[in-house]
């Protein structure tokens, strides 16, 4: 079973896909009865990715953007002719996708985890994909 999302991104951010990918879940345990599987949370996009981490303290998603942009600064020695290369290095680090686990038809998260879509080159009109297997 295989869901598709778009969201609209305004600014470089992390976005909270975490209702979505659960919404997914509960589809595919009502039509297909999966109780116990892997859901993969996959970004097709270049300068943007998924990734796993705090919501409850919205500083960590603050601190994690300026650690990326202060470890993967915009350099004026990149050739890459669209001018975004920094956006690439930091979506490669984040990586294009995560994968979860479903038990007794929930996703298992921690108490203080959530899904994120990171976005590194807005704004943009961007899709991601939940393949429940
Ligand atoms: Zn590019």
């Amino acid at each position: 079973m295989l869901s598709e999302y778009t969201i609209t991104t305004q600014r470089e951010s992390f976005y909270d896909i975490t209702r979505q990918v659960c919404d997914a879940v509960e589809n595919a345990v009502a039509a297909r009865g999966i109780t116990d599987g892997i859901a993969v949370v996959y970004c097709p996009h270049t300068t943007a990715g998924i990734t796993i981490n705090e919501k409850a303290d919205p500083d960590v998603v603050q601190d994690m953007l300026i650690g990326l942009e202060k470890a993967f600064p915009d350099r004026a020695e990149f050739r890459h002719r669209e001018g975004n290369s920094a956006a690439h290095l930091r979506a490669s680090v984040v990586g294009s996708s995560a994968s979860l686990i479903i038990s007794g038809g929930k996703l298992v998260l921690g108490t203080w985890q959530c899904i994120y879509f990171c976005e590194f080159d807005p704004p943009r009109t961007r899709k991601f994909f939940v393949k429940i297997i």
